[in-house]
């Protein structure tokens, strides 16, 4: 298939539902044909997966391009795990699901996580203790630039927190499948360490069904639904600090979470900081850091512009960089 729109107005790009016209929007099946309208047109371009990590605070004035790469299959298998290749326009968590249902484990964590599988290793989703790098075994890309299709291992995807090759390269290899190595019965590998998981699930016994419940129902009861409230998640990165910072600011703040690293550095709670500066659920131009959780700014309607958006997350950056001496990270990408 092969799509063309010019000079479109959109509202249901991305999860912030920001109302902007994008000069041109190439909808392809085909990775050979966006690489040529993008040669040929000689513009800026995103790739644009279901908009659930992007702001838009003008109109684009270029081409958003709009994979439509779809479909899964298992390549191979043996009675203790399945390598299932997926397309990159594929729902992530109608993936989760999928898996689950099929006693596949390695997913279940990640459940109820917005977007699709192709920006999945793009920022090495995480949650839950568990990130995409642990259950890929491969991600397939077109190279943009010299038009050839290329295979990346997870070594070469150099995956960390919240970061890969693929996001300090935008937009030069569009990511067209992945594919995850998950266990069979017998082999699952269940992890219920993280935060509340363990207590969440109560009595109930353990499988790959019950953790993914339990993930859902912690989600939905701490996390705004964009359908309500536009939202991208987490707008920032937990920062990690070294020791000297840390010792200085447990001395002055000993309530303050942390999580300490295996590298001797120490990750802090964003959404900690944010509300110490007093953002939680304060509404400054229609924008909310959400009461539950101040790490998700929303929009108290779609109409609110994603300059506002901005606008906040900047006020919180001062802030907390004043009061912590911590530049916040931003997740979402900002255009
Ligand atoms: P987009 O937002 O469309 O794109 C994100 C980036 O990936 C862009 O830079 C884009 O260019 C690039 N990209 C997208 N597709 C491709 C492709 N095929 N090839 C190359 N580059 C591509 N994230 C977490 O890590 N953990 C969470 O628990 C989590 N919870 C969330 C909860 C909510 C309510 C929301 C709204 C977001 C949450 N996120 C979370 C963020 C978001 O879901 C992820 O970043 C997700 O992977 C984005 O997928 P997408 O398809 O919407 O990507
Ligand atoms: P939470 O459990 O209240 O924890 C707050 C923060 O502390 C988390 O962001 C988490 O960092 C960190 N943390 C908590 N327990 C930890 C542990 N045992 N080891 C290391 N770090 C720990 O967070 P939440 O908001 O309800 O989110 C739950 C999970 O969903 C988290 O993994 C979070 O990343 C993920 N999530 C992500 C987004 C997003 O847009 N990126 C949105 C919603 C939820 P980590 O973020 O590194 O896990």
């Amino acid at each position: 298939m092969l799509e063309i729109l010019e000079n479109h107005p959109t509202v249901s790009l991305n999860t912030f539902r920001d109302q902007i016209i994008a000069r041109f929007i190439i909808k392809s099946d085909s990775p050979e044909n966006i690489a040529d309208f993008i040669t040929q047109k000689k513009l800026p371009y995103l790739i644009v997966g279901n908009g659930s990590n992007l702001l838009f605070t003008k109109d684009f004035e270029g081409i958003l391009v709009i994979p439509h790469f779809f479909g899964k299959a298992v390549i191979d298998e043996n009675d203790k795990v399945v390598l299932l290749k997926v397309g990159a326009s594929e729902n992530f968590d109608e993936l989760v699901a999928y898996t689950v249902q099929q006693n596949w484990g390695g997913l279940e964590n990640l459940s109820l996580i917005p977007g699709t599988i192709g920006a999945a290793p793009y920022q090495n989703i995480g949650a839950y203790g568990v990130e995409a790098k642990d259950r890929i075994f491969k991600v397939s890309v077109f190279d943009l630039k010299k038009k050839k299709s290329i295979d990346f291992s997870p070594e070469a995807c150099e995956f960390s927190y919240r970061d890969s090759f693929f996001k300090h390269h935008p937009n030069r290899y569009l990511i067209t499948s992945v594919t995850f190595l998950l266990t069979k019965q017998g082999y699952h590998q269940y992890n219920i360490s993280y935060g509340n998981l363990q207590e969440s699930k109560g009595n109930q016994p353990l499988n790959l069904e019950i953790i993914r419940n339990t993930v859902i129902q912690i989600r939905q009861s701490k996390l705004p639904d964009y359908r309500d409230l536009p939202n991208a998640g987490s707008f920032f990165k937990n920062p990690i600090i070294d020791e000297t910072h840390f010792k200085s600011l447990h001395a002055a703040y000993p309530a303050m979470p942390i999580y300490p690293l295996s590298t001797g550095s120490y990750k802090i709670s964003a959404a900690w900081l944010i509300d110490q500066c007093g953002f939680k659920g304060k509404v400054i131009n229609g924008v909310i850091a959400y009461i539950k959780q101040p790490l998700v700014l929303c929009k108290i309607n779609p109409e609110i512009s994603g300059k506002n958006v901005l606008a906040y997350s900047e006020k919180i950056q001062e802030a907390v960089l004043k009061k912590f001496n911590i530049f916040l990270e931003r997740e979402v990408a900002v255009y």
